[in-house]
């Protein structure tokens, strides 16, 4: 048998390919490594692969999670600290209350359960298998606090995570990825179950989309990455994408109540939680005591001149229709927002607002700014503030709110916005668990449909059927 010259080169090629496949996988430095983070996402990849193999037993699963739950407590701090220097967006001590939030109430293993269909031709079981290795698209709003929550998720559903940090986000995202990885090792001798790449970007996140060796990805981002996955990847995407979220406050309200959540919520963190409130609708009957109640909360009212200025300083291609944020300022302190309009306000002030009138078109209502600074829109009924809540949430699924005694406003509402939360009589904050039942994410699959994401989102359901045996009854 004669044996072409190609033929053998890509014989040759074929056998280093596989042999450059699992060296990573022995090899001293990948076994140590940097705490999962690697210069090639190959290796990055290839590392997680091995590691996801070892948490096959569901008692190991709970022990890493709970030693992962503890590493971010003991940890929250020095990545709120670390987040905020890097990125210079929103607040430490906001960011230790996220972190905290997503260590102790992202649901763990114990979220999954099979389930059994028994009848007269046998028995059929429904179990949560892993996918694997997942590839997860951070943000740099939430960088840490989204590696815990998403680590703790897709761990718990026997998933090994490839994280793409944002660039301008890496330190951070890098640290809570070594952080974890340290201290599972410690605990477990595993490594490797959270890896990425030292140096992120666009371009590296993109390769992760159609990357071999991967069977979900998950992206967390704005609706250009959203946008951009769902057009390449070949894998099942699901997608945390942005919002604009409305808080109605009609005439039936708790009018002290309603300004004290929505001066919590849409200040928190400087507003760069995607689920904040981004725009207040009241009803004109009781939007100048809505305003003076706000007002005793801290917030500080700005006239629109001033609002003008600040958008010019705070906005690209400002006015215009393609004038968005300037990243340098999303998630500014209200303070430093001021101050770039001119004007000074108390450091203890956390939110501005802006009386729009009934400018819906009004910049700060239409885009997802993420700064402290909310517009404050008069509408003359429920029914019209609900048309403008619609307008402006643009059917982003994401989340909108309501301050309301009225039943069937509330009703409306609900039925209406069709957002993946709806928060009422408090902070939206209430709706990711911080305040409010149920349980927390960093990542809120939007336009995927997945919600609030938790173990059992990260899980394929698997049937294994056994005909005509195995009843007890
Ligand atoms: P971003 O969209 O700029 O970046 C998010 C991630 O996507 C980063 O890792 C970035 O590197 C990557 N990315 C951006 N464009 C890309 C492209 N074209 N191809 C591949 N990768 C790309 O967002 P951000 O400023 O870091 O975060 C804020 C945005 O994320 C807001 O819109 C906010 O609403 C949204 N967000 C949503 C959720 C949610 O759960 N739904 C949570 C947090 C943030």
């Amino acid at each position: 048998m004669s044996v072409q010259r190609e033929q053998i080169e890509s014989i040759v090629a074929e056998v280093l390919k596989t042999l450059s496949a699992t060296a990573p996988l022995t090899s001293p430095a990948i076994e140590t490594g940097d705490w999962g983070v690697f210069e090639q996402l190959e290796q990055a990849v290839a590392a997680a692969t091995a590691a996801y193999q070892q948490i096959n037993t569901i008692a190991l699963r709970e022990k890493v999670v709970g030693i992962m739950r503890q590493a971010a407590r003991d940890n929250a701090r020095r990545l709120a600290e670390m987040a905020v220097e890097e990125t210079g967006m929103g607040r430490i001590e906001d960011k230790v209350k996220k972190n905290l939030l997503v260590a102790d109430r992202t649901p763990g293993p114990d979220f999954l359960s099979p389930s059994a269909i028994s009848g007269d031709t046998g028995l059929t079981l429904v179990e949560n298998a892993p996918w694997g290795v997942i590839a997860s698209v951070t943000p740099s709003t939430n960088p840490a606090a989204t590696v815990i929550n998403n680590a703790i998720s897709m761990i718990s559903g026997g998933n090994s995570v490839v994280f793409a940090p944002h660039p301008a986000a890496k330190w951070v995202t890098q640290e809570a990825i070594r952080i974890l990885n340290r201290a599972i090792h410690a605990g477990t001798g595993i490594n490797n179950l959270l890896v990425c790449v030292r140096e992120p970007s666009i371009e590296v996140a993109q390769r992760l989309f159609t990357q071999e060796g991967i069977n979900l990805l998950v992206v967390t981002g704005g609706e250009a990455v959203v946008e951009a996955a769902r057009k390449t990847t070949n894998k099942r995407l699901m997608a945390a994408g942005a919002g604009n979220p409305p808080v109605v406050v009609d005439e039936t309200a708790d009018i002290s109540r309603a300004a004290e959540s929505i001066y919590t919520g849409a200040s928190f963190d400087n507003n760069i939680v995607c689920a904040d409130e981004k725009e207040i609708i009241v009803v004109e009957q009781v939007a100048d005591e809505f305003k003076r109640a706000l007002s005793a909360c801290g917030a500080v009212e700005i006239s629109p001149e001033q609002a003008d200025t600040i958008a010019r300083k705070v906005l690209i291609d400002y006015p215009g229709p393609a004038c968005r944020p300037n990243p340098k300022w999303v998630g500014r302190d209200a303070a430093e927002i001021a101050a770039a309009g001119g004007f000074s306000v108390p450091e203890s002030c956390r939110l501005l607002f802006v009386d729009v009138g009934r400018d819906v078109d009004n910049v700060f209502a239409r885009l997802e700014q993420m700064m402290p600074l909310l517009p404050v829109l008069r509408a003359d009924t429920f029914d019209e503030a609900l048309e403008w809540a619609l307008i402006l949430e643009r059917g982003l699924l994401h989340t909108a709110g309501l301050h309301s005694r009225n039943i069937d406003h509330m009703d409306a509402m609900a039925k209406k916005i069709n957002s993946s939360l709806f928060v009422k009589n408090g902070p939206h904050l209430a709706g990711l668990g911080a305040g409010g039942e149920g349980w927390t994410s960093m990542t809120i699959s939007t336009p995927t449909g997945e919600g609030v994401t938790n173990a059992r989102t990260f899980v394929r359901l698997r049937r294994c059927t056994l005909v005509g045996s195995f009843r007890i009854v």
